[in-house]
């Protein structure tokens, strides 16, 4: 398997109810290494660009008031296999639906605030580490 990195968003929700360790302990017990780090609080236009994948879909706004309400956490994540793995760490996207023992089915409040963000495949996990670290943040 590959070593490769993801890049990670615990999202405003969680940052609100101060749990960002108990995240990252989850992430890191699935074996994978924080190699950056930061907090962030997005503007509106930051959110919607961040998702712009998502423009049309009827709750573009509601995802992108709730991303711009407060502070994240960005980390880029390293690890084998750390795409897909982050993504089953985190769990489905609806909490109703995430399996026992996920991220989101431990903390998500809803399907909107679902507590952490992750890549959904390497052309995008390179885009969203380039956007968000420059290459002297990304200490390995
Ligand atoms: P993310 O991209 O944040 O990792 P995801 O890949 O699991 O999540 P997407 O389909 O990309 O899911 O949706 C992006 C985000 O938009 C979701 O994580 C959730 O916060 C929000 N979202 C998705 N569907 C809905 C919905 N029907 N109503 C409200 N918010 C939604
Ligand atoms: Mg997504």
């Amino acid at each position: 398997m590959a070593i490769e990195r993801s890049f990670s968003m615990i999202k405003p929700d969680a940052v609100r109810r101060n749990i960002t360790g108990a995240i990252t302990t989850m992430l890191e017990e699935a074996g994978l290494r924080i190699i950056a780090c930061k907090r962030v609080h997005m503007s509106k236009s930051q959110a919607e660009e961040f998702y712009a994948v998502h423009k049309e879909r009827p709750f573009f706004a509601e995802l992108t008031e709730f991303m711009s309400s407060g502070p994240v956490i960005v980390q880029i994540l390293e690890g084998e296999n750390a795409i897909a793995r982050n993504r089953d760490i985190m769990g489905a996207t609806n909490p109703a639906e995430a399996k026992a023992g996920t991220i989101r089915k431990k903390f998500a409040l809803s399907l909107g605030e679902n507590s952490i963000h992750g890549s959904d495949a390497a052309a995008t996990a390179a885009q969203e580490m380039a956007y968000w670290f420059s290459g002297s943040e990304i200490t390995g």
